[in-house]
């Protein structure tokens, strides 16, 4: 274990935490005073990363600096034992905390899926964006639910992106329709086959979200009479929403009322 990579012995970096996380002091986040880490810290992370192959729980790399993090954070009373710890890369700890910006330098470097054994509580896309559909905007909380289309030809100078994030049914629909397509450039986290998405495009939605970006705004043929009725008209924005819909309802709530008490 002599060629351990530089672990900088960071505690976890929970929001706010940006000053125990530059000067490694070992130091809780918001209040030192308050929640100081006890003698037996390094001791304690040393297991956990031992425990953990001392390599990142969510991406796997080995050669980057570890960290431990706490599952339930130390903010929170989250205890320090290694049943709320876990290795993360600094580039993972970094997604696993998006607004704590003293990892905004290293972010980027993580992987855009987890591992597909990575342990529920750090099992996430890169961003928060990476977790919603692109085509039908829909968000899924599991990874494996999601393809990467890389390098699309977005063409498009508003939306420079070197992915776009597809549903499995959305994929299938759009390696069926766009010749530009393939299954090579599919990305997962985990073994997916052209059969297993083909055999969900009628689990895509019918149109595309209004903010699909072109390559994969298509448009799925309506089967059922409300495919035809609602999806594939403007009605879906009404009738699909549930905002919307009940707006509808206390109108028409608030009209009746009034024709009521207006008969009295
Ligand atoms: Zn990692
Ligand atoms: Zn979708």
């Amino acid at each position: 274990m002599g060629d351990r990579p530089e672990s900088n012995g960071t505690e976890d970096a929970d929001a706010g935490s940006e000053r125990a996380e530059r000067t490694h002091e070992g130091a809780d986040d918001e209040n030192p005073d308050e929640h100081p880490y006890g003698e037996d810290w390094p001791d304690l992370r040393d297991r956990v990363w031992r425990r953990d192959g001392h390599a990142c729980r969510r991406c796997g790399a080995d050669d980057r600096t570890i960290q431990a993090h706490h599952i339930v954070p130390r903010s929170a009373g989250g205890p320090d034992v290694p049943e709320n710890l876990l290795t993360l890369c600094r580039p993972c700890h970094g997604v696993v905390h998006p607004t704590n910006d003293s990892f905004d330098d290293v972010r980027d470097e993580a992987s855009l899926f987890p591992d597909k054994d990575a342990p529920e509580p750090v099992a996430l896309m890169k961003s928060p964006e990476d977790r919603v559909c692109d085509r039908c905007g829909r968000e899924r909380d599991d990874p494996t639910e999601l393809l990467a289309w890389r390098d699309p030809p977005t063409g498009s100078a508003d939306r420079p992106t070197d992915h776009l994030i597809l549903c499995k049914p959305c994929a299938g629909l759009v390696l069926d329709r766009n010749p530009d397509s393939h299954r090579e450039d599919l990305e997962g986290n985990h073994r997916f086959s052209v059969g297993e998405v083909s055999a969900m495009v009628d689990e895509a939605s019918v149109r595309p979200s209004v903010w699909a970006p072109e390559p994969v705004a298509v448009r799925r043929e309506p089967r059922t009479r409300r495919e035809r009725v609602v999806d594939d008209t403007p009605l879906r924005f009404v009738l699909n929403s549930r905002a919307a819909t009940w707006a509808v309802l206390l109108v028409v709530g608030y009209l009746l009322l009034m024709v009521g008490v207006s008969a009295l």
